[in-house]
C-alpha cells in the first residue's frame, strides 16, 4: 500500500509507537538510492552529503551482487563451517597495521559489537569501570546505552555506578592541541573508579570524537591518552563505527591517525554497505578471554550473506581507490568552506579529514556562542533544495557532512554552492 507523507506519519505514530525520530521539519519519503544519490517518491533527487553506511554509494552494484549471489547459495549461521567468515576476518585485519589486532567477532550492530568490547575489559581485567566522553553515543543495549551521553536513557537498569565521564574535547573553545588535558581528565576519573569500588576497566573513544563533533586535533593527539590508560591497567576500546574504513582520507582507521594502538576496535555502520554487519577486532588473547567467559554465539552475526556483503566493500574500497577520493576530494571541500568563512561570518570554524567534514555556525565568532537554531535551519533549507546533510556536537551547531565515500568534487561543488545560498538567504532574513 503506498501512503503519502501525512499517511505515513499518522501510521507510524499508530504503529511504532511515539519517539520514533525522523530527519527535517518535512520528513523524507525516499524510495529509491543510486551512488551518491537519493530520490523522494515524488521522483525528486537529492545529494546525499550524509549518510556514511551506504559506504561504496547506495545500492553499489558489486555489493548487491555479492548479497544475491550467496542468498541464492546458502544463507546458515557460524556452527557451521563456512570459508566466507574466514576469508573476510583475513582481509579485514590484514587492513589493520597492528599486529596485535587480528581476531575478530562479528555481529549485526556496531552496539552489539561495543557491547561485548566493554565486556571483554571486563573478562581481561576483571573490573568494570569504563570512561567515554560526555557528548558521545556508542549504541542502544541496556549496557552501553549508559554511556550514551547525547541520547541520555531514562532508565538506568542499575548500572550507572559503572560509568564515568570526561568533558568531550572541543578544539574551538577549550584548545588542547598535545591532547594532555584529555589525558589528564580521563587520568581523574580511573582515579575515581578505582577509589569508588568497580575500578578501571576501559575507555571508550571513537579516536575521531565524530559524534563530538569532529574537533580539529593533529595526528597522533590520543598518545597521551593512550599512555594513561595502560599504566593504569585499563583497555583502550577505539569505536571506529563511523571513523574507519578509510572515512578520514589518511588512515584506514582513525586510530592509526591517531597515533595509538587500541586493544579493542569496534566496527559497524559502514561495514557492508548497509546490510546490518558489526564486528570487534582485538588480540587474540582478548578474544578467547571474552569467548571463554561468555560462551557468545550470534545466530546472525558472520553469516554467509554478511560476509560477502562485507567483503565486496572492502573490495570495492581497494579497486576505486575511494581512501585516495576520500582523502582528494576532503581537501577540496575544506578549500571551499575555508573560501565560505570568509564571506559568511556565522561560519566559526571549518574542521574535518577526508568525507568528514563541516562547520561550526556561531552567533559570534569572539566568543563562539553557537547557532544551534540557525544551523537547524540551514540544514532545512538545504533538504528543501535537494542537499542532504544534518548537525552534531554538543551544541548541535556544527554541519556535518559525511557523504558516500564515491562523493566527487562535482556533487562538493553543488553542495557549497547552495549553502553558500542558503547561508546568504538565512542571513538575510535572520
Ligand atoms: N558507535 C558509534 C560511534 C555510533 O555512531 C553508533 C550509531 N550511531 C553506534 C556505535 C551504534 O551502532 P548501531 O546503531 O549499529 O548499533
Amino acid at each position: 500500500m503506498a501512503r503519502n507523507t501525512q499517511d505515513l506519519l499518522s501510521d507510524r505514530a499508530r504503529l511504532l509507537g511515539p519517539n520514533v525520530a525522523t530527519f527535517y521539519d518535512d520528513p523524507l519519503h525516499i524510495v529509491r538510492g543510486e551512488g551518491v544519490w537519493l530520490w523522494d517518491a515524488a521522483g525528486r533527487r537529492y545529494l546525499d552529503c550524509y549518510n556514511n553506511v551506504p559506504h561504496v554509494g547506495h545500492c553499489n552494484p558489486r555489493v548487491v551482487e555479492a548479497i544475491c549471489r550467496q542468498a541464492g547459495t546458502l544463507n546458515t549461521h557460524t556452527r557451521y563451517l563456512h570459508d566466507g567468515i574466514l576469508d573476510y576476518v583475513e582481509r579485514l585485519t590484514g587492513t589493520m597495521a597492528a599486529a596485535s589486532l587480528n581476531t575478530a567477532v562479528l555481529t549485526c550492530t556496531g552496539s552489539e559489537a561495543n557491547d561485548i568490547a566493554l565486556r571483554m575489559a571486563e573478562a581481561v581485567t576483571g573490573k568494570r569501570g569504563i570512561i567515554a566522553t560526555d557528548a558521545t553515543y556508542h549504541g542502544n543495549t541496556s549496557l552501553v546505552s549508559q554511556l550514551s551521553q547525547s541520547n541520555v536513557p531514562q532508565v538506568g537498569f542499575g548500572l550507572e555506578q559503572y560509568f564515568r565521564f570526561v568533558p568531550a574535547p572541543d578544539s574551538l573553545r577549550h584548545p588542547d592541541p598535545d591532547g594532555r588535558l584529555f589525558a589528564a581528565s580521563v587520568a581523574d576519573q580511573i582515579s575515581a573508579l578505582e577509589g569508588e569500588g568497580p575500578g578501571f576497566a576501559a575507555l571508550l573513544v571513537c579516536p575521531y570524537f565524530l559524534n563530538e563533533g569532529f574537533p580539529d586535533h593533529p595526528d597522533g593527539w590520543l598518545k597521551p591518552t593512550a599512555e594513561v590508560v595502560r599504566k593504569a591497567g585499563g583497555l583502550l576500546i577505539c569505536d571506529e563505527v563511523q571513523s574507519g574504513f578509510g572515512r578520514t582520507g589518511t588512515h584506514f582507521w582513525a586510530h592509526e591517525k591517531m597515533g595509538v594502538v587500541p586493544d579493542v576496535v569496534t566496527l559497524g555502520k559502514p561495514m557492508a554497505n548497509g546490510h546490518p554487519v558489526g564486528g570487534v577486532v582485538a588480540d587474540r588473547d582478548i578474544v578467547a578471554a571474552f569467548r571463554n567467559g561468555y560462551r557468545y554465539f550470534n545466530t546472525f552475526g558472520g553469516n554467509p550473506v554478511s560476509c560477502a556483503a562485507a567483503m565486496a566493500v572492502l573490495e570495492e574500497m581497494d579497486e576505486a581507490k575511494l581512501m585516495e577520493n576520500a582523502r582528494l576530494v576532503g581537501e577540496y571541500a575544506k578549500h571551499r568552506l575555508r573560501a565560505l568563512r570568509e564571506k559568511h561570518a556565522v561560519i566559526g570554524d571549518v574542521r574535518g579529514s577526508g568525507l568528514i567534514f563541516g562547520a561550526e555556525l556561531v552567533l559570534d565568532r569572539a566568543t563562539h556562542q553557537p547557532a544551534s537554531a540557525l544551523t537547524d535551519r540551514v540544514i532545512n533549507e538545504m533538504r528543501a533544495r535537494g542537499i542532504i546533510l544534518s548537525k552534531l556536537g554538543r551544541h548541535k551547531n556544527t554541519l556535518k557532512i559525511r557523504p558516500p565515500m564515491p562523493f566527487s568534487a562535482q556533487n562538493a561543488d553543488l553542495l557549497f554552492d547552495t549553502l553558500d545560498e542558503v547561508l546568504g538567504a538565512v542571513a538575510a532574513s535572520a
